[in-house]
């Protein structure tokens, strides 16, 4: 890594250089991977929103770009009546090929779309379903590997994974069947005891193995990121503890409001959406112990450790610890923007925390008294996801009696989005005659000098799970203790008699509710 020497300024930051040979290894070895087994993917709600707008896309280019296996079948599944050829125009016009290269793939992988209409709570459709599939890979050599995706409302995973399995699809390697795995989208239940009851319906029929729950979120460069910048440098491991952090903030803010999903926002909110998975996955990221190797079973056991050290809010004092808000009328560029409760869907009386702030302790030796600051919101002033480590002043200043004041500490940020970078800031001398300091930046942006190919998050967690890797996933050990630290919070906040009274109002396009600066002091 070289460092420009020349005189630099806040509006110049000094560029982390990073070039090819500086990696120390061959950047090709980073996206070769084993080739997947030839499978059939069959997505279970494919009329619906996440379908068109996330994995149609995610599997075209993986096509387009040699990323997945051969042969490679689609079944799409919904209860709307549509024919093949209906279906894949409408994921033509979702995926939206463009130029003649494009269209040219766009027609050979069509050819392997097809479409059934199937009814999930009916045992009968799922049967008939398995004999389609049945028929479909004796017709071809995908070897009976199947994944079968659930893009269906929550409400219906359990009978949709009891029907699969009652039809046989859930058992691996005898029956036609090859290797089986079934994928789950959050909301993974909506309480700790809806999530043990979502996971006996699953184990009734599925091993674990099988089961990949997906978390998009941890598919992104950059979070997977957090562990190789962690435990593949010597510098900052050492740092990254309460000896040397005041305060870690994890902020995911939207400017987008519920749009048309008002349906699952109202009953879940804020701390379900946006808490229970994505914020609490990046900060086992962040603040778990490096395990002894990075294996999906090791790593998720450090999480699942991480989750159990999480302090339990002192129900009594919960405003100490929590903030939550609801986005009322205001404005984003310029554009006026409806309050929550004028949102098409909401109860125009609704409670549903749009925002919240948490301050979460974690109780080891490695974090005693460093505040983790979780902040996510929607209609908020930026979309953006950041973590900034914020180190501790230094212990003591030989410069107070010329400066004049504290020296500001140093801070580590961790962009996430829009801008996937790494920056840390720290202090230097101003040139001139006289001894003052400032502050500047060294950045590194993550897609300097990297030519390569970029998976997309949905892309990355498709491919890792027909390669079987669960690396990326969430394991039901830690979807419970997660849920177990946040069922109490959730109970106290949605029993409690003022619960009109806890919600705080912010302004769409604002930077949330005033009360979070509030609870926003750092140690
Ligand atoms: P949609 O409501 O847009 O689609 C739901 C799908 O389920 C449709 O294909 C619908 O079929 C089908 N469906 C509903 N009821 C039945 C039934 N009884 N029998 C058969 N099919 C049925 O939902 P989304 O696509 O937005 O979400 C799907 C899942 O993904 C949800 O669990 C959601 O929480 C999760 N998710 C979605 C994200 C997104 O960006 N959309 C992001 C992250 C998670 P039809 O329309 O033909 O009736």
């Amino acid at each position: 890594m070289e460092t420009d020497s020349r005189p630099i300024s806040r509006s110049a930051p000094v560029m982390a250089s990073v070039s090819a040979p500086d990696l120390g290894m061959d950047i090709g070895a980073c996206v070769a991977a084993v080739p997947a087994d030839p499978c059939s993917i069959v997505i279970l709600g494919a009329s619906g929103d996440l379908t068109s707008r996330k994995l149609m896309p995610a599997l075209f280019k993986l096509y387009r770009n040699g990323g997945l296996p051969e042969p490679v079948l689609v079944v799409g599944c919904g209860r709307t009546q549509w024919t093949d050829v209906e279906f894949r125009g409408r994921m033509q016009a979702a995926v939206r090929p463009a130029g003649e290269r494009d269209l040219a793939a766009w027609q050979r992988f069509s050819a392997r779309l097809h479409y059934r209409c199937v009814n999930y709570p009916e045992a009968a459709s799922i049967g008939e379903l398995a004999r389609f599939l049945r028929a479909l890979d004796s017709d071809s050599t995908t070897g009976g590997n199947r994944i079968f995706y659930l893009a269906l409302p929550p409400t219906l995973y359990r009978s949709a994974a009891r029907n699969l399995g009652q039809a046989g699809l859930g058992v691996e390697n005898r029956d036609g069947n090859g290797w089986t795995r079934i994928v789950l989208e959050k909301p993974f239940g909506t309480d700790l005891a809806t999530s043990r009851e979502l996971d006996r319906s699953l184990h009734a029929h599925f091993q674990e193995h099988q089961v990949f729950r997906i978390d998009h979120y941890l598919a992104k460069e950059t979070v997977q990121n957090i562990l190789m910048f962690r435990f593949a440098n010597s510098i900052f491991e050492p740092l990254w503890n309460r000896r040397y952090i005041d305060h870690v903030s994890i902020r995911a803010t939207e400017t987008l409001g519920v749009e048309h999903r008002a349906g699952y926002y109202e009953p879940s909110g804020v701390l379900r959406d946006m808490f229970q998975n994505h914020m609490m996955q990046i900060l086992s990221l962040m603040a778990m112990e490096p395990p002894p190797r990075f294996e999906a079973e090791l790593v998720r056991d450090e999480k699942a450790k991480l989750f159990s050290a999480l302090r339990p809010f002192p129900l009594d004092r919960i405003e100490d610890y929590l903030v939550l808000g609801q986005y009322t009328a205001g404005m984003i560029d310029g554009n006026p923007l409806p309050a929550y409760r004028e949102e098409q869907g909401v109860d125009p009386a609704s409670l549903t925390p749009t925002y919240a702030m948490m301050k979460v302790q974690v109780d080891n030796w490695r974090w005693q008294g460093v505040p983790f600051f979780i902040t996510s919101g929607k209609r908020l002033a930026q979309k953006a996801t950041e973590i900034a480590i914020q180190f501790k002043q230094v212990p003591y200043s030989m410069f107070r009696h010329t400066l004049g004041g504290p020296i500001s500490a140093n801070r580590l940020i961790l962009g996430i989005y829009p801008d996937e970078t790494i920056t840390l800031t720290f202090q230097t001398k101003n040139p001139g005659a006289t001894v003052c300091l400032r502050t500047v930046t060294m950045d590194f942006n993550y897609q300097q000098n990297y030519t390569g190919p970029v998976l997309d998050a949905y892309e990355k967690a498709l491919l890792d799970c027909m390669l079987g890797d669960q690396m990326l996933f969430w394991r039901q050990d830690g979807v419970e203790r997660s849920w177990a630290f946040l069922t109490p919070i959730l109970d106290a906040c949605e029993r409690c008699s003022d619960r009109g009274g806890r919600l705080k109002f912010y302004a769409a396009g604002s930077e949330g509710p005033a009360e979070s600066r509030r609870l926003f002091k750092p140690s």
